[in-house]
């Protein structure tokens, strides 16, 4: 027998969220997520196929899940991602789906994105200069990325959100005209704390530039920021809009003010582990499951029990922290 109760944690957390990885292969090289040679990417054979993708988002609609984002890596360096697009909007009880992306291949398709029924997208741009795009990424695209943003714009989303991670020593110099961009286009600049998931243990809590400072860097520099209201409790980012009421401007506080009280997402690999959190040390095995013809009642059961195990919280500012074996590209941010 099935058992379809929601999926709700020992800490009252309901999971209506899955994030999907959709590949582990980028076609940049960011400092904060990925080695910059000798990338370890796991094998095409091992990777979740578009039917067994859509398997599993069946499996856990009937337990609450109505919200999908697709990521990676770098999800549009997949083939036919629309066509993925289009098969999970297809399935009844799927009210929203998102995607993740670099931006670098949103010219050729943001156009079949929206029309397979995307909706919601967020571009990750750390730098609005060509130099420090560059080091940061290891590679030249930031036109691209730019050619990306517009296109997104051309095809229909509203509003397109820019993810900036921010780092202490780099990155300071960039908020005011990211500040500026929000103002003069409508995007909305989302600021994220940079978290331990780099791929060459360099993180230091001193390398985070933390979200109380970028606003002060953005009163200072534009003018004042005020909080405005949350409609999803749930949502990581804290929502400002500048005084004036033009621009709008998101604070993602993971090591300053951690919202894992509040996190309704799970997340599934591109090989098809299922984790609980971004920094979970425990992953269960799905595709594993799938290709062992598992029944679906021991899938969900096994669904269960993830999140059952989940943790209050990840753990960063204490000393028990350990950052996971699995880089962030590798993870699905
Ligand atoms: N390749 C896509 C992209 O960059 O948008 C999707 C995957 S990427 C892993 C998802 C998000 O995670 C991006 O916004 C990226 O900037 C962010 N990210 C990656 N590593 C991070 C880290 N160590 N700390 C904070 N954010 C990170
Ligand atoms: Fe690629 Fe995204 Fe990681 Fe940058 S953050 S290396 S774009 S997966």
């Amino acid at each position: 027998m099935e058992n379809l109760t929601q999926l709700i944690d020992t800490f009252g957390r309901v999971h209506n969220n899955l994030r999907i990885s959709v590949t582990d292969r980028c076609n940049i090289r960011c400092f904060y997520c990925m080695p910059s040679e000798d990338v370890q990417f796991v094998h095409r054979s091992k990777i979740m196929s578009f039917e067994e993708i859509v398997r599993f988002i069946r499996l856990v609609v009937p337990l609450g899940v109505d919200k999908i984002r697709l990521t990676g890596g770098e999800p549009l360096v997949r083939k036919n991602i629309p066509e993925l697009v289009k098969m999970i909007a297809d399935i009844p009880g799927i009210k929203d789906i998102g995607i993740t992306t670099n931006g670098i291949l949103l010219p050729q398709q943001a156009q079949q994105l929206y029309d397979a029924g995307l909706r919601r997208i967020n571009i990750s741009l750390d730098a609005l200069n060509a130099a420090k795009f560059k080091q940061i990424t290891r590679r030249d695209d930031y036109d691209k990325v730019l050619a990306g943003i517009q296109s997104a714009h051309d095809a229909g989303f509203d509003p397109v959100k820019i993810n900036a991670v921010s780092i202490r020593n780099l990155t300071e110099e960039e908020i005011v005209p990211f500040g500026k961009l929000a103002r003069e286009t409508g995007a909305e600049i989302r600021f994220i704390e940079f978290m331990p998931l780099d791929a060459d243990n360099q993180w230091e809590r001193e390398k985070v530039l933390f979200a109380h400072e970028i606003q002060e860097i953005l009163s200072q520099g534009i003018m004042p920021l005020v909080p405005q209201e949350q409609p999803d409790k749930s949502a990581p980012a804290s929502n400002f809009i500048f005084e004036d009421g033009v621009g709008r401007i998101g604070f993602i506080s993971s090591i300053s003010a951690p919202f894992c009280m509040s996190c309704n997402r799970f997340r599934l690999t591109a090989d098809g582990k299922l984790r609980n959190c971004l920094f979970s040390l425990e992953e269960t095995d799905i595709r594993g499951l799938f290709h062992a013809n598992a029944p679906d009642a021991e899938i969900i059961a096994a669904v269960h029990s993830s999140i059952t195990a989940k943790k209050e919280g990840h753990e960063i500012n204490t000393a028990r922290f350990i950052q996971p074996d699995r880089p962030m590209y590798s993870i699905g941010g």
